[in-house]
């Protein structure tokens, strides 16, 4: 932190050069790329007092008039492809073409799919309530939205995380704030301005810039929800402070995720898949094969590939359409590789490629880097590095690899490599995670369709799919008796015929048999005369 410009801090991607203000830098050149204000914590309380406001009229919308506004935003973001990739490369470090394929390309995918398929998902949905049916009964659920969303996002993903949940939200009814990252505040600013050029109305959508002092302000100004994607640490913290008000948190945390190659896989392709998975956007990827686990008739071959095509990749500042591999987004995460790295060294595991800042590159450029030798005992197999490094360890039954993948706190993606596909289902099944693909890794964050959340210290909740839509609403059940002329066998006063009916219903209805029910029906009609008497 400095008191008027940028200096030795430069490096770490942002700079707060007052008090009030972030100054964002590209990590791959350390130009600046823009400043912002920091909201106070008076701004984010009005902010919210905002939203609120907006939400009474946003949830009497209909799905139509949703479905035209998100439709419209992504127009805008069509229109503005590469400028708005560029935008996200020059805050992250990573290539502005995998900002189009990761980023923008998903979100697109996923605004169109809420657009048209949210009504269908909300639609007030009938319960079957079994023998109550027979007593003219009938339930439903009505999903009501929530009100205001709170999205504090990372800033790996600064663009299709917050602004997928954004859309998500909104198709729900619920209005939404969001605080960018502290490193990636242009890119937040810019998702307030595809909103705004979409045409919705004032306050629906409000970005509000800040650092981590900003999202517990808004935390604390008290939203309905808040969909957190981050650190586990700041998750307990978050998950804390919203305990006060009882706000429900969706927490998308860290992972360590395992991949493993059985002998009978496609070399080729793991070893392929082995390299993107671990490195592009510089390894930072809460999805990232952290952990590689092959059997170890083939651990070999397969090295010898990934070391290859590692060596094949061209690290270069992200504006250029060959760099594969750009720069990582901040000096502090550069840093915890570092430190990973050594330790592999120090616990004796082998470093095969990179494993060093790349020299010929000015920014905060990490060598893509393969280790041999890794093993769970090392703490960098264990503590999450979010960085490109690729540790491969070996295994030599199913049994084995199944419990080195699950010798973890983590526990949000991993990936089984076979051509056996019944092998392949029966160990994802046994594997501790959200997801679990089998011949493919990471990249289901971008089927938007489909559910995203950790299992154990990689989160609570989820994003994406239905069961993502389902945490930005509250179902009201509402249940109809439409044979309303008699009371109910249950009700007041008891007698001996009462409790002797409720025998009857522990023993026969709630069997949920209809034939054992059919043998109570005397005493129930008696029971109802009874009451009927009274
Ligand atoms: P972080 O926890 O440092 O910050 C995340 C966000 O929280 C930022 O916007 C920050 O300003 C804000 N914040 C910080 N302190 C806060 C507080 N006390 N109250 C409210 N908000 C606060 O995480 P990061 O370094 O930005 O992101 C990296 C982490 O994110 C990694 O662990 C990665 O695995 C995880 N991540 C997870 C997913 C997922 O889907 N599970 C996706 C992307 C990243």
């Amino acid at each position: 932190m400095t008191a008027d410009g940028p200096n030795d801090d430069l490096m770490n991607g942002v700079v707060t050069t007052k008090a009030d203000e972030i100054v964002s830098y590209n990590p791959a050149t350390g130009d600046e790329v823009g400043r912002v204000p920091i909201a106070s914590a008076e701004d984010t309380a009005a902010a919210l007092r905002r939203s609120r406001t907006a939400f009474q009229s946003w949830k009497q919308t209909s799905f139509a008039e949703r479905k035209r506004l998100v439709m419209a935003a992504r127009e805008v973001i069509l229109a503005e492809v590469d400028e708005i990739a560029h935008l996200i490369s020059s805050e992250s470090g990573k290539p502005f073409g995998e900002a189009i394929a990761f980023e923008v390309a998903p979100v697109l995918d996923l605004m169109q799919h809420f657009a048209r398929r949210s009504e269908r998902m909300l639609r007030p949905a009938k319960i079957d309530i079994g023998l109550f049916k027979l007593l003219g009964r009938s339930s439903r659920v009505v999903y009501h939205p929530l009100g205001v969303v709170g999205i504090i996002p990372a800033w790996n993903y600064p663009f299709s995380i917050p602004l997928g949940e954004a859309v998500m939200a909104l198709m729900a009814g619920n209005t939404v704030i969001i605080k960018p990252s502290e490193l990636t505040p242009m890119t937040g600013l810019k998702i307030a301005e595809v909103f705004e050029k979409a045409g919705f109305p004032a306050d629906a959508v409000q970005v509000i810039s800040g650092d981590g002092s900003t999202g517990a302000a808004l935390v604390e100004a008290g939203p309905d929800k808040i969909m957190f994607t981050g650190s586990v640490a700041t998750g307990k913290k978050i998950a804390a402070a919203a305990a006060k008000d009882l706000t429900s948190v969706v927490l998308e945390l860290g992972g360590k995720d395992p991949m493993i190659v059985f002998e009978d896989a496609n070399l080729e392709l793991a070893a392929r898949a082995a390299v993107w998975g671990a490195f592009c956007n510089s390894g930072q990827n809460c999805a990232a094969v952290e952990r590689l686990y092959v059997h170890e008739s083939v651990a070999d071959a397969l090295t010898q590939k990934i070391i290859q095509k590692t060596l094949e990749l061209k690290q270069d500042t992200g504006d250029k359409e060959t760099t594969s591999i750009g720069a990582m987004s901040s000096e502090r995460q550069l840093k915890i590789v570092e430190d990973h790295v050594a330790a592999f060294r120090a616990d004796g595991a082998r470093i095969e490629t990179g494993g060093r800042r790349n020299p010929g590159l000015e920014g905060l450029f990490y060598e893509p880097t393969v280790i041999t030798n890794a093993h769970n005992d090392m703490r960098a197999m264990r503590e999450e590095t979010f960085g490109p490094t690729l540790p491969i360890a070996t295994f030599s039954t199913e049994e084995e690899a199944v419990r080195l993948a699950n010798d973890t706190e983590f526990g949000l993606t991993a990936s089984v490599w076979t051509r056996d596909y019944a092998k392949g289902r029966r160990v994802a099944e046994r594997i501790e995670a959200g997801t679990v693909c089998i011949n493919e890794h990471l990249y289901t964050h971008g089927i938007g369709q489909t559910p995203w959340g950790g299992f154990k210290n990689s989160g609570r909740g989820r994003t994406h799919g239905r069961e993502g839509l389902m945490e930005l609403v509250q179902g009201q059940h509402i249940h109809t008796n439409r044979i309303a002329i008699l009371p109910d066998a249950w009700w007041l006063p008891y007698t001996p015929t009462a409790v002797e009916t409720f025998r009857g219903f522990a023993s026969k209805f709630a069997s949920g048999s209809m034939i054992k029910t059919s043998l109570m029906l005397p005493l129930l009609f008696k029971r109802i005369r009874e009451l009927l008497k009274k």
